[in-house]
């Protein structure tokens, strides 16, 4: 196969169209049987639910080549599960798992010269969504619904080599005490950009968000999850229902664990309690680990390991991951799911 002429390194992280993405239509109380289309417009009701009623939810996982020649995907059966968890807290019906699998590897493989060469840093975004299709007008769950899966290939986050990041706490919620913080809503991100864009016109990488309810506690950033190392050589990351269940942080936690030995808890972490921490970061599927140089909290800058370099223990969590991603270490059972 032919890889598609792309100057891999600096294609970022941007929608290009691809030869085909997978869609499936809810209808009458079921799914149809799927096919690959062309076409990558959607053509709907100006009454679809997803328009007015935020009906809309999605996961993002990433496909790229191994040493040997392998095309990949991380851990995916866990993103067909969130998204299950995320259809039924908003009411659209369930795709079912192992068609999830089924949708998300036929899409790779008809977009096989899309998927980056290995050693290019470089990956085959997948990007599975639904959204309410149907006419509503009264609020209420749409009758139908659109599952979608497209890929786009996307340059290397880090060029140049990680560097740490300027976080600042933001005074807005990204999502409410038992609200949908915990699933994967299109609606969350809505709710984060504007926090987002003052942050980024401060010239900081991310904001950090604290618990809706007491805002004391360190709870996560807008699309990724905050993990620390305390100064005794823990790793923490806060427990909260209003956080969403990165896979990234999952795998983190049990390679730290079970790889490194290091002993892990899921805790609060109060921004007060900064003091206590030695290394920090931010981590999701885009990024896998990105260290946070220092965090500003109401005027005040805290630095954790250095705002220049990173620390020891997030360096190593980074380099074993990424190492079982391509497979130059050996990976739990089921974490690498083969798709050519
Ligand atoms: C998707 C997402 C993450 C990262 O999850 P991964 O499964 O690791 O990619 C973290 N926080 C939020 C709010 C997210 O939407």
């Amino acid at each position: 196969m032919e890889k598609q002429n792309l100057d891999w390194a600096n294609i970022g992280f941007g929608y290009r169209k691809t030869h085909a993405s997978y869609v499936s239509y809810y209808k009458d109380g079921k799914w149809d049987d799927g096919a690959m289309t062309a076409d990558n417009t959607v053509t709907l009701s100006e009454a679809a639910c997803v328009f007015h009623y935020a009906q809309c939810c999605f996961e993002g996982i990433k496909a790229y080549t191994t040493e040997d020649g392998r095309i990949v995907m991380f851990r995916p059966d866990q993103n067909a599960k969130r998204m299950k968890d995320t259809c039924e807290r908003l009411m659209m019906p369930v795709f079912p798992e192992e068609r999830f699998l089924e949708a998300i590897t036929r899409t790779v493989r008809e977009n096989a010269d899309f998927v980056p060469p290995y050693g290019s840093g470089a990956s085959l975004y997948i990007r599975p969504f639904m959204i309410g299709s149907g006419p509503v007008l009264g609020v209420s769950p749409a009758e139908e619904y659109l599952f979608r899966v497209l890929v786009t290939p996307v340059g290397p986050y880090y060029k140049g080599g990680m560097k740490p990041i300027r976080v600042v706490v933001s005074d807005y919620d990204r999502a409410a005490p038992h609200g949908t913080g915990n699933v994967k809503a299109g609606l969350n991100y809505a709710m984060s950009m504007y926090p987002g864009q003052l942050a980024h016109a401060e010239g900081y990488s991310e904001c950090l968000y604290l618990d809706p309810a007491t805002r004391t506690k360190i709870e996560e950033a807008g699309g990724a999850n905050f993990i620390a190392v305390t100064k005794s050589g823990k790793l923490i990351t806060p427990k909260s229902d209003s956080i969403l269940p990165s896979i990234t942080r999952r795998s983190v936690l049990q390679i730290a664990k079970d790889v490194l030995g290091i002993e892990v808890e899921e805790t609060d972490l109060y921004i007060d309690q900064l003091d206590e921490i030695a290394e920090a970061g931010l981590c999701g599927t885009a990024a896998v680990i990105s260290p946070i140089g220092s965090v500003d909290y109401h005027g005040k800058r805290h630095v954790f390991y250095s705002e220049t370099e990173v620390g020891p223990v997030i360096k190593k969590l980074y380099e074993t991951l990424v190492g079982i991603q391509n497979g130059k270490l050996p990976a739990p059972e089921g974490w690498i799911y083969q798709v050519l």
